[in-house]
């Protein structure tokens, strides 16, 4: 099986996806790609809040067009997603992107084909293949019956074996269902069929609290096979969620190394304090701390010091105040009104001192 790092290293702009590399971020933009001053403002946001690589929708000649001016403003690989109209692939290609969202089958002649996949070359960029189990081709449906694995592997593998023809390797997957089962069994199928780094996703997945337990479920069991290079969390919801909801999923499975652990008890009848606020703040002022700090918030003393004790930095509650503890040792007493600001305050002192290491 291609595990993670037994994959094929594909440059996407200044990334690396594939290899021994870290699984990377990614989400797509929900604005007109056209409006340049909105689709922008969004993808800043993202890039704040952790997004590596962004894709826009590429639909009409306008959003091609934006292309150059998009690119110029932003910071992360772009992606161009499109759908069949291989000419909207050239000028998003010609204007700058990073990468194409492109099932070469779908475009047509094989000459239409030969263009996108020689600009490719000539530009040095990779080419995503997207299967979808809502749009399998129609031969493999028939085949089927019904959207399966197997008739997913073999769209992909027709796909890929269009671009191996041209001698094109830059290629990405993925291999999208929002049945969760299907997607986890499709992408086990695609490691072991072939070596092409996984873009991985459970499409469709839902609101922001259902998608999140899809897509966790999902891309956290794939994760844990091995499998995966790139993901992109799908929600019903502002995309910068999707940034979060990703970003924790690989810090559950360790696989980022640069962000603050949050540790924080359920609360029960011994507590003093109001935990649930604390940790909630806590969550949101280290999501964009770049550090991996470890923060355990606790609502009393009972286990503190010893549930803390794996922890960087934390705190355990008492009858309003709480005790701050350094790795398992009390370093003082704060009164619960100063709590989230001793805490934060600690937090930034250990980031700063890691970002100078
Ligand atoms: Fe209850 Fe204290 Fe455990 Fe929190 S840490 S669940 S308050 S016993």
């Amino acid at each position: 099986m291609y595990t993670r790092e037994k994959t094929r290293p594909v440059r996407v702009g200044d990334l690396v996806i594939g290899g021994n590399h870290q699984v990377v971020i990614q989400s797509m933009t929900t604005t007109k790609t056209a409006d340049v001053k909105a689709t922008v403002a969004e993808i800043l946001r993202l890039e704040e809040a952790g997004c590596q690589v962004v894709r826009v929708t590429v639909n009409t000649r306008e959003a091609a067009a934006a292309i150059p001016e998009i690119k110029k403003q932003i910071h992360i690989p772009l992606v161009a997603d499109i759908h069949f109209d291989y000419r909207l692939a050239l000028e998003a290609i010609r204007g700058g992107v990073d990468k194409v969202r492109i099932n070469p089958g779908n475009i047509g002649k094989r000459d239409r084909v030969e263009e996108v996949v020689k600009a490719c070359k000539e530009r040095q960029i990779p080419i995503r293949i997207g299967v979808n189990a809502g749009s399998l081709e129609r031969h493999i449906l028939e085949k089927y019956g019904y959207p399966t694995a197997e008739g997913m592997l073999e769209s992909a593998l027709h796909h890929i074996r269009i671009l191996e023809e041209l001698d094109f390797y830059d290629i990405i997957v993925s291999m999208k269902a929002s049945d969760v089962p299907l997607a986890i069994e499709s992408y086990r199928l695609a490691a072991e069929s072939f070596p092409y780094p996984l873009h991985l996703g459970i499409t469709e997945s839902g609101t922001l609290f259902g998608g999140t337990i899809k897509s966790s479920a999902g891309l956290g069991t794939l994760l844990q096979m091995g499998i995966g290079n790139t993901m992109r969390v799908s929600l019903s919801a502002d995309p910068v969620e999707e940034i979060r909801v990703a970003r924790e999923l690989l810090k559950t499975f360790h696989i980022v190394s640069d962000a603050v652990t949050i540790v924080s008890c359920p609360t029960c009848g011994r507590i003093d304090i109001d935990l649930i606020s604390l940790a909630s703040e806590i969550e949101r002022f280290t999501e964009n701390i770049r550090a991996p700090i470890k923060v355990s918030v606790l609502g009393c003393a009972v286990n503190g010091p010893g549930e803390a004790r794996e922890a960087d930095i934390g705190v355990a509650g008492a009858r309003g105040e709480g005790l701050l503890f350094r790795r398992g040792e009390v370093v003082r007493k704060v009164p619960e009104q100063e709590l989230l600001d001793e805490l934060k305050k600690e937090i930034l002192i250990m980031a700063k001192r890691y970002e100078e290491t």
